[in-house]
C-alpha cells in the first residue's frame, strides 16, 4: 500500500481549517483517525484549550501510541468567565509554541496538528513570525494542520490546502447549547 504511505513521507502539505462555521477541530480529528489507520504518527498540540472533559481526549488515547496529544492552552479567552490577565494565555500559548517546535524537531512525526494555533495568532498569543519560522524548519515530509478561526493572510499563503468552514446553521443560533460528543 505503499503508494499512499510512500507518499505522505515524501511531501508534507501544510493544511488550514478555518473559517466561523463548526468542524475544524472535527475535520483534524477526522485526519488523525485516517492517518492512523495508515501507521502514521500524529501529534496533536492544543493552544488555548485547557484540560477539560472534551471527548476527544479520552478517544484518542485510544489511538495511542500512533496519536498522543499535549493540551497546553489556559482556556478560553475573554468569554465563559475567564478573567486571567491576557499575559497568563500568553506564556501558556509560548509554552505551546515550545512545544511545538520540539515536536518539530523530534523527528519522530508524520502530521501534526496546532490546533487553535489560528486563534492563538490572531489574539497575538504568539507571533506569525514565530509560527513562518517554525515552518521554515520543518522537515520536508512533516504535515502540519493549523485550524481555528481567524487564520492570518501569512498563513493562508504558506498552506498548501485551505478550507474556510461557513457557518450556515448552527444549534446555537436556536439557543441549543453545546452537546457532549457533538461539540465536545
Ligand atoms: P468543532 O470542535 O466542533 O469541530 P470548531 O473547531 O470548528 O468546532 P471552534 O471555533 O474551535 O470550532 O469553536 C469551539 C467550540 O465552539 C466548539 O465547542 C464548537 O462546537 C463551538 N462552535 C463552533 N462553531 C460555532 C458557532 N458557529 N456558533 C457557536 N458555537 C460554535
Ligand atoms: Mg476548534
Amino acid at each position: 500500500m505503499s503508494k499512499n504511505d510512500s507518499s505522505i513521507k515524501e511531501e508534507g502539505l501544510i493544511i488550514v481549517y478555518t473559517g466561523n462555521g463548526k468542524g475544524k477541530t472535527t475535520a483534524a480529528l477526522g485526519l488523525c483517525v485516517r492517518a492512523a489507520g495508515h501507521g502514521n504518527k500524529i501529534g496533536i498540540i492544543q493552544f488555548i484549550k485547557s484540560d477539560w472533559e472534551y471527548g476527544e481526549l479520552k478517544g484518542l488515547k485510544q489511538l495511542s501510541p500512533e496519536i498522543d496529544v499535549q493540551t497546553m492552552g489556559a482556556g478560553c479567552i475573554g468569554i465563559m468567565g475567564d478573567n486571567k490577565p491576557l499575559e497568563e494565555h500568553k506564556k501558556s500559548a509560548g509554552k505551546a509554541l515550545n512545544a511545538a517546535i520540539r515536536a518539530i524537531e523530534s523527528n519522530k512525526y508524520d502530521i501534526l496538528i496546532f490546533d487553535e494555533i489560528n486563534v492563538a495568532i490572531s489574539l497575538g498569543l504568539i507571533k506569525m513570525d514565530q509560527v513562518l519560522e517554525l515552518l521554515k524548519n520543518k522537515q520536508a515530509h512533516l504535515n502540519i494542520v493549523f485550524t481555528g478561526r481567524n487564520a492570518p493572510d501569512e498563513l493562508i499563503e504558506a498552506a498548501d490546502l485551505v478550507t474556510e468552514m461557513k457557518e450556515i446553521k448552527h444549534p446555537f443560533q436556536k439557543g441549543i447549547p453545546a452537546r457532549k460528543g457533538i461539540d465536545f
